[in-house]
């Protein structure tokens, strides 16, 4: 599949130009050695592999094949500015000319952090199929105890071992897998977005992600044939190809939706206490939210005439938000309105014409029902309800959920037109 994104970035069918910063990527055992070559054919002379220590054993895979600085982070790093500051200094110290992000998602986020700030490039080894963010250009960060993410630099090129990412703990892959289908929910709100308000949707990279959401599917109906390493390899494949479509996107929402939103609201800690879900575990739990919702209001038949209403965007107000959001609601309304007027909202561009609800039912009909991605889920391990995850398992819970989480991005949804919808 691959190909097929170098395919997409030198010449897309759309008449985009679609940029990609990652121009290679290997997945296979021979990921070190690739990564040696990659090294001494752009002149890289000065490597500095950083990692933290549930990683850095695999480090010596690498160091056996060429030399390099290194710099070790906590185990339980997450990206805060206390590591960026600890490999800052060993940066200045061994002034290295490439970084090698040799971890999970938190040591990419250093790194690439760290890769922004110096102006260095930086090379990918990613050691458990866990997240899709691995060559993707945002890093997600909590700075002073705040959850931010900085725009960033991809890496150029991706080297991940089967060997090393599949020895991960069981628990990082279900979560990737979580990652990877929740993209149903990102595709399906993606064409909701293009049918409603008329936003562009380049069909090459929509079909490039749902091929890869389809085959990360595959490999969990059939996981229990397939060798631990074959069907990590799958799930690694699919979570690479997502983090590349964001870069041809140039924005998340071919891998970003509803499901993402619930995600966030989660991680915000507005409506519950701090959890300990790892990201693909809460997708999977806001992705069978999102699709159960989406499935219900199908049956039941969605009132157009209130999505086309002049006043659904101002259903979203200060007095509705700031008892959720309380002192983030100016930020949440400014990311809402980023103009400052309701008709920079993303529910005023709404548009309904006649075969509006026959185009959403053809795009709902690319996502699995709810019984069958629940089903996928528990095949892969990973979990499904908010229990699972140290949510609240109400239903109130989930209610309040689907209706504060469209907030926490501009973005259109059919989740957040929905939520609008219900307020008239
Ligand atoms: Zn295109």
């Amino acid at each position: 599949m691959f190909q097929n994104v170098l395919a997409i970035h030198s010449a897309c069918s759309c008449g985009k130009k679609h940029p990609l910063l990652t121009k290679e990527c290997v997945v296979s055992k021979e990921a070190a050695l690739a990564m040696r070559d990659y090294i001494a054919a752009n002149n890289f002379r000065r490597p500095l592999i950083v990692a933290d220590e549930n990683t850095v054993v695999f480090a010596e895979n690498l160091l056996a094949r060429f030399p390099a600085a290194k710099a070790v982070v906590d185990g339980h790093a997450h990206a805060t500015e206390v590591y960026v500051a600890e490999v800052e200094s060993v940066i200045d110290a061994e002034k290295p000319d490439v970084l090698i992000a040799c971890g999970s998602g938190s040591v990419h986020d250093i790194t690439r952090y760290c890769a922004k700030e110096k102006g260095l490039p930086f090379l990918s080894y990613p050691t458990a199929a866990s997240v899709d963010g691995f060559v993707s250009g945002v890093a997600a960060m909590t700075w002073h105890g705040q959850k931010l993410t900085f725009p960033s630099v991809p890496p150029l090129a991706c080297f991940a071992d089967p060997e090393v990412f599949s020895s991960a703990p069981e628990r990082l892959t279900a979560s990737g897998v979580g990652d990877v289908l929740g993209k149903w929910v990102s595709l399906f709100d993606w064409r909701v977005g293009q049918i409603l308000t008329g936003e562009p949707v380049c069909e090459e990279i929509f079909a490039l992600e749902a091929e890869a959401v389809s085959e990360a599917a595959d490999a969990v109906r059939s996981r229990s044939v397939m060798s631990r390493e074959a069907y990590t390899e799958k799930i690694m494949n699919a979570l690479l190809i997502s983090g590349l479509t964001i870069q041809l996107n140039e924005t998340s929402r071919p891998a970003s939706g509803a499901e993402h939103h619930l995600s966030h609201l989660w991680e915000m800690h507005r409506i519950n206490e701090k959890n300990d879900g790892l990201h693909g575990e809460q997708v999977a739990v806001g992705m069978l939210a999102a699709v159960r919702r989406y499935d219900a209001e199908l049956s039941k038949g969605i009132d157009y005439e209130k999505l086309a209403s002049p006043d659904l965007a101002k259903t979203m107000c200060r007095e509705d938000l700031l008892p959720v959001f309380r002192e983030l609601t100016d930020g949440i309304l400014r990311e809402n309105l980023p103009d400052g007027t309701l008709a920079s909202s993303s529910l005023a561009k709404i548009r309904v014409t006649g075969d509006t609800d026959e185009r959403i039912r053809r795009a709902a009909e690319e996502v699995p029902k709810p019984e069958e991605i629940e089903a996928l889920l528990h095949a892969a391990g990973t979990p499904t309800s908010p229990a699972d995850i140290g949510l609240d398992d109400s239903p109130e819970f989930i209610e309040k959920s689907l209706r504060y989480a469209p907030y926490v991005r501009n973005r259109l949804t059919l989740l957040k037109a929905l939520t609008a919808a219900k307020k008239l």
